[in-house]
Order: C-alpha cells, then sequence, then structure tokens
C-alpha cells in the first residue's frame, strides 16, 4: 500500500477491492530461475488507517506523502531439482513447489486529518467560523466542555485546492493537564499545521487571551506553540467590537504580530483568513510533526506446531509445516521423503 496525496477519499474501493498479485514465472531448463511477479502496489489516501479484517488490530497508520507498507508478501520461489543434487543422486526427480503468497483481508478507514486548527478562548467564534468556511455543523454557543473530539470541515478555496480545518474546542486553563481531553484530541491538535487564533471581540481583553492562549498551548505541547498562526479579531459586525479594534490593533502590532478583523457571522473576511492560512501552509514541510511510534506486536513462533488426535488419524498444525505440505509435490516420491523427514 502506498500513500497517494492526490487521493481524499476511499471511494475507489467501491468498484474494486480484491486484489490479486501475478504469480511468478515457472524456472526453466538449464538452471534458469523463473522470473519474479511485479509488486501490485494499492493506492490509499494519506490518512488511512488500516485494520486486519479478522482480529480487528491495527495494522499500519498510513499518513506520510509516498509512505508504503507492504501488506503481504509473495510466496519464495520453489527449488528447481539442482538444489537436491546430491553425491549419489546427480539427477534427482525432486522439486519444490512454489510457496503460497500471504492472502488477508483488511479493513479500511479514512481519518481527515486537518491542515489547520482553530484555536481562541470559549466562545471566540471557531464553532461559527468552522460552519462559515466549511461544510461542517458543529454545536454554536455550546458549553465549552460538552463536545471534546474536534469538529472537522473541509473548506474549497477553489477547484483544485481543499482545506481541513478543525475547531478545537475548549483548549483552556486545564487542559494542558489532561483534563477531559483524551489522547486522540491530543494527536489532533498535533497533526494540523497551521493555527488560526480567534481572539474574541467581546472579551473584557482580547490581546491578555491571546497571549494566555498561546501559554496553555505550549504548556499544552510546545510543538504546538510554534506552529504559524493567523491572527483574526472577531465579531466586528458589533459597534463596540469594531471601536476597540484600532486599539487591539496597535497592541497586536507592538508585538509584531499581524491581525485581521473578521466577523464569523457576517463571513466578512474569512476567507481572506483561510488565504492566508493556506500560504502559511504551502511552506511547512509535508512530514514534519508526527512522531509516529511502530507498532510492535507479538510475533508467533513459525515453527511452533500443535499436533491433535482425531477419529481418522493425527492432525499436525503450524504454519512452517503447512508451507512444507503447500510446496511438495506429492507425485514424487523423493519429494515425498523429503516431507516425511520435515514432519518428523
Ligand atoms: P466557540 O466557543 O469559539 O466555538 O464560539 P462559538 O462559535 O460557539 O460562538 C460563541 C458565541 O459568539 C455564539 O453566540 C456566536 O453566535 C457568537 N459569535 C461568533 N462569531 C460571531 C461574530 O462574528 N459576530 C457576533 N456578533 N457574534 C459571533
Ligand atoms: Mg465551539
Amino acid at each position: 500500500m502506498v500513500v497517494n496525496t492526490h487521493l481524499n477519499t476511499l471511494f475507489h474501493f467501491r468498484h474494486k477491492n480484491r486484489f490479486i498479485a501475478d504469480d511468478g514465472g515457472n524456472g526453466g531448463t538449464s538452471d534458469k530461475t523463473g522470473k519474479s511477479a511485479d509488486t501490485l502496489i494499492i493506492e490509499v489516501p494519506p490518512g488511512t488507517v488500516v485494520y486486519d479484517g479478522e482480529s480487528g488490530e491495527l495494522v499500519v497508520d498510513l499518513t506520510n506523502p509516498d509512505q508504503r507498507f507492504v501488506l503481504a508478501e509473495g510466496g519464495r520461489g520453489g527449488r528447481g531439482n539442482p538444489h537436491f543434487k546430491s553425491a549419489r543422486n546427480q539427477a534427482p526427480r525432486m522439486a519444490e513447489k512454489g510457496e503460497p503468497g500471504k492472502e488477508r483481508s483488511l479493513k479500511l478507514e479514512l481519518r481527515l486529518i486537518a491542515d489547520i486548527g482553530l484555536v481562541g478562548v470559549p466562545n471566540a467564534g471557531k464553532s461559527t467560523f468552522l460552519s462559515a468556511v466549511t461544510n461542517a455543523t458543529p454545536k454554536i454557543a455550546d458549553y465549552p466542555f460538552t463536545t471534546l473530539i474536534p469538529n472537522l470541515g473541509v473548506a474549497e478555496l477553489d477547484r483544485e485546492t481543499t482545506l481541513v480545518l478543525a475547531d478545537i474546542p475548549g483548549l483552556i486553563e486545564g487542559a494542558h493537564r489532561g483534563l477531559g481531553l483524551g489522547h486522540d484530541f491530543l494527536r489532533h491538535v498535533q497533526r494540523t499545521k497551521v493555527l488560526i487564533h480567534l481572539l474574541d471581540g467581546f472579551s473584557e481583553d482580547p490581546v491578555g487571551d491571546f497571549i494566555q492562549i498561546n501559554a496553555e498551548l505550549s504548556l499544552f505541547d510546545p510543538g504546538l506553540a510554534s506552529k504559524p498562526q493567523v491572527v483574526a479579531y472577531n465579531k466586528m459586525d458589533v459597534d463596540f467590537v469594531a471601536e476597540k479594534w484600532p486599539e487591539i490593533n496597535e497592541l497586536m502590532k507592538k508585538m509584531d504580530i499581524q491581525c485581521v478583523p473578521i466577523s464569523a457571522v457576517a463571513g466578512e473576511n474569512v476567507r481572506k483568513v483561510l488565504y492566508m492560512a493556506h500560504e502559511l501552509l504551502q511552506h511547512v514541510p509535508t512530514q514534519v510533526l508526527l512522531d509516529e511510534k511502530p507498532i510492535y506486536r507479538y510475533e508467533e513462533d513459525p515453527n511452533a506446531f500443535t499436533i491433535e488426535h482425531h477419529a481418522d488419524g493425527w492432525y499436525v498444525y503450524g504454519a512452517a509445516i503447512e508451507r512444507a505440505a503447500a510446496m511438495t509435490y506429492w507425485q514424487y516420491e523423493a519429494s515425498l521423503r523429503r516431507f516425511q523427514r520435515i514432519l518428523e
């Protein structure tokens, strides 16, 4: 499986969801080895999470551009009769069949990865902004801690450019101590590359809030605080908010921060903010920010086997012995004897 950043859905799997790699070629006379078959490549969008279809276990989280993962290896080719030559037998009537390839069923899930996170104090207008620019329908003026799952929305800048935005609720005092916020949530914020920081025009001290939220972000994760931000002063449709704007703008300028006056409700300057965020996004390398840990799991000993006694005989189970059986030509006496030795 290979990540293709041009894909953003799993739709193509509705038409085709069985993939079978070609067989390798047969060996030939005079010690010729058969040709290997080409690798079968399945393309998926970034954010595809692959689970084992039977156990439900996580197989791999495909996030990075061009990331690839081997899901099923082809079988080793069978060895031809020259391999079984001995001093006593120069022309053995004995060879192996090719090892069967692996087969597995998988479940794919697409996790939207937000490019842009919305931060700000409760009631700054994050949910309103999200619903103004995307197809998302988050709850507006929701109590800060009722929804801790980030709302995701897709904003279309133009036909080719879409941005995934996450409204990150409740990132306030105490959040960095893990109060009520799950690990998934943290991961989600960490995966965003650019932040839109909304200042609440209704606040007594929007600039103080701005400093406070940034401090919270760095306590949460220093990497978060260093993400590029677009700062916007919201609720400009209200008179007293608009009156305070020149003063706020001055204070922000003193900190060397560009701030955009917007109204999420009226949709004023919201697209400008999106374009600025998109612009910043172009300068963020795609491979950063992820500290994906490899998945370790218990591997069964391939040589382990079990023997069961049933009414009609003895049954031997095990990966190695079953593979040896699959590779045996039963019609040849020598092959049969070799299998017998392995069995013993
Ligand atoms: P959040 O907590 O940051 O998600 O904020 P919400 O989007 O839920 O908004 C909080 C309150 O502010 C709601 O009552 C919104 O209607 C209001 N609000 C948000 N944006 C604006 C705006 O641009 N102008 C005005 N007048 N009110 C707004
Ligand atoms: Mg909200």
